[in-house]
């Protein structure tokens, strides 16, 4: 048995030099080392794989029988860094600065890195927990898990019996306005609903002005209204308790434009007050979004277009809202002229559970930094959270990292450069251990 724990900082440094890049997902190689640290630490690991090539690990740490079993999940794959201006190299787990830079510094085997980190502590200390700590590292989080934990709920969702809650990462819940180091505690998550405008219209040759009804007037409509036009504001139990603890924590103008957002349908979101990525961020929460990414028509340049099609990424809030609402919804604000494909929808995300467990998860935060306010968030994209929510676990995006104030650590996430505090790191190593050896 390994009777030292692994270091946080190293452990992430030799996890970024593994290209678990996905697309294609070369993941095998990265989860073959992380079940020989697990197995050297005298931790029971197994692997289980829709594709050889790409398992997933599921390791289990028995404990005193005193709390549910308790799962830490994470995903070993990363997206790539072609066409991104990196300055240095990308897959090295270079350390300078006081940083670990490269790819999955913060999505997600810095978050890995502590996880485990965590763990071996707890198995060099030779102190049980509460209950059983489970483990699952799987791959292809970043293109739809289907040989990842989608392949584990689907197949094996024995092995997850019992378990009451989960920590995972935080999905990009990020907020960073009123010089306070927050630290996000995602407690529900949106879901996808991503769909295929049809806009037709007259056909004719290019050179004539002035024909009413073409496709390309409908796509000018239709596009002008979903970027200046927004759906309705529904406050949600996740919403209302975030925006609640914005309020108490804020100062000034903004304190009273937060509580409005709870209580006054027409209340708009304060950019006026916010930086903008904070006030994106709140924007995306209080509301199902819909935005437009990809156009496709024809390529002939003298010719109008009969048909034009435009994907759209569209987000539905937690809650019974079905596919069909949302359309519903999405029809007021671009009226019944676009055909819409549904391409694919989402499981519904389950509310929030705001009991015991996440306060062990605030309580550890404020403990660990009390200059930090823990909050309460949504995250408006999903992760593998919303697969494990489907056996009925309460899932929380929980993995501390210490930055400065107004810090946009996660700015580098998915971008050049992507890097975290080696301090942060150890926080978040340190608050994971003390969760472990504290929840009940
Ligand atoms: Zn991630």
């Amino acid at each position: 048995m390994n009777a030292v724990p692994a270091d946080p900082v190293l452990l992430l440094q030799r996890l970024i030099r593994f290209r678990s890049v996905n697309p294609p997902g070369e993941e095998g190689p990265c989860v073959a080392y992380v079940a020989d640290l697990l197995r050297d630490a005298g931790i029971d690991v197994r692997l289980l794989a829709r594709d050889q090539d790409r398992p997933n690990l599921v390791a289990r740490i028995p404990g005193r029988g005193l709390a549910p079993p308790l799962l830490l999940h994470a995903h070993a794959d990363v997206v790539p860094v072609e066409g991104q201006d990196w300055t240095v190299p990308p897959f090295e787990g270079r350390l300078s600065d006081g940083h670990v830079w490269g790819r999955g510094a913060i999505d997600m085997k810095g978050g890995l890195a502590m996880m485990l980190s965590a763990l071996t502590r707890l198995r060099a200390d030779g102190e049980d927990p509460a209950g059983d700590v489970l483990v699952a590292v799987s791959p292809d989080e970043e293109t739809g898990s289907e040989m990842g934990a989608r392949y584990l709920v689907d197949h094996h969702a024995e092995l997850f019996d019992g378990v009451r809650y989960a920590i995972g990462e935080d999905g990009g819940a990020i907020f960073g306005a009123g010089g306070r180091r927050w630290h996000p505690v995602v407690v529900a998550e949106k879901r996808a609903c991503w769909m295929r405008a049809t806009l037709r219209g007259r056909g004719g040759h290019a050179s004539r002005q002035g024909w009413s009804g073409t496709a390309m007037a409908a796509l000018t409509r239709m596009l002008g209204a979903l970027q200046t036009g927004r759906l309705p504001a529904h406050v949600t139990p996740a919403f209302e308790r975030m925006a609640a603890e914005l309020a108490a924590f804020s100062d000034g103008p903004l304190a009273g434009r937060m509580k409005a957002l709870i209580h006054d349908p027409a209340a708009e979101v304060p950019y006026d007050l916010l930086p903008e990525a904070d006030a994106v961020y709140l924007d995306s929460v209080i509301r199902n979004t819909a935005n437009a990414t990809i156009v496709r028509t024809s390529d002939k340049i003298n010719m109008l277009p009969t048909e034009i099609t435009v994907d759209i990424d569209g987000r539905i809030l937690p809650g019974e809202w079905s596919a069909d609402d949302y359309l519903a919804e999405l029809r007021t604000l671009i009226g019944p002229e676009p055909e819409i494909e549904v391409l694919l929808e989402g499981r519904r995300s389950a509310q929030p559970v705001f009991g015991t467990f996440y306060d062990s998860l605030v309580s550890v935060l404020r403990e660990k930094d009390p200059d930090g306010v823990p909050l309460p968030m949504m995250t408006p994209a999903s992760t593998d959270a919303r697969l494990f929510a489907g056996l009925g676990i309460a899932c929380y995006g929980w993995l501390p990292l210490l930055t400065s104030p107004g810090s946009r650590y996660q700015d580098t996430m998915h971008a050049a450069d992507e890097r975290v505090p080696v301090e942060a790191v150890r926080f978040g190593a340190d608050c994971v251990h003390r969760l472990l050896s504290t929840y009940r």
